[in-house]
C-alpha cells in the first residue's frame, strides 16, 4: 500500500518524532498550522475515523498517545486543540487515521 504514514511507521520515511510506543507514533507536522502541531498516528493502518471502531483498542491507544504527547510537550495544563479530518469535505489529505494536536496559542471559539 502506498501510504505515507505507513512508511513513516515502518521507518522508511523520516519524521520529527515526539513520542512513540508500540501502538502509536507521534511526530511534528511538516506544515505546522500552530506553534505546536503534532500528529498522533496509530501504527495499524485504518483510513479514517469511520474505521476506528474496527479495532476496539485503538481509540484507547490514541488517547494514551495524546496524553503522553501533552505531557512531553508541557501542554497538559495549558491545553490544546485536537482535530480529526475525515474525507474530502473534511479536508483529509492523508488517508491513514491521524489526530492533530495544535497548541502554543489561544484558539478562538470558532472552527471556521
Ligand atoms: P489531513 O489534512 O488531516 O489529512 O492532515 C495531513 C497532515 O499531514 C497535514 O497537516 C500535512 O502537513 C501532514 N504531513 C504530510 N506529509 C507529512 C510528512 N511526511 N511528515 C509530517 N507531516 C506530514
Ligand atoms: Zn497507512
Amino acid at each position: 500500500m502506498n501510504c505515507i504514514f505507513c512508511k513513516i511507521v515502518a521507518g522508511e520515511i523520516p519524521c520529527d518524532k515526539v513520542y512513540e510506543d508500540d501502538k502509536v507514533v507521534c511526530f511534528n507536522d511538516i506544515a505546522p498550522q500552530a506553534p505546536i502541531h503534532v500528529l498522533v498516528v496509530p501504527k495499524k493502518h485504518v483510513a479514517n475515523i469511520l474505521e476506528l471502531s474496527d479495532d476496539k483498542d485503538m481509540l484507547n491507544d490514541i488517547s494514551n498517545g495524546i496524553k503522553n504527547v501533552a505531557k512531553e510537550l508541557g501542554i497538559d495544563q495549558s491545553g490544546f486543540r485536537t482535530v480529526i479530518n475525515t474525507g474530502k469535505d473534511g479536508g483529509q489529505t492523508v488517508d491513514h487515521l491521524h489526530f492533530h494536536i495544535l497548541a502554543g496559542k489561544v484558539f478562538g471559539e470558532n472552527f471556521g
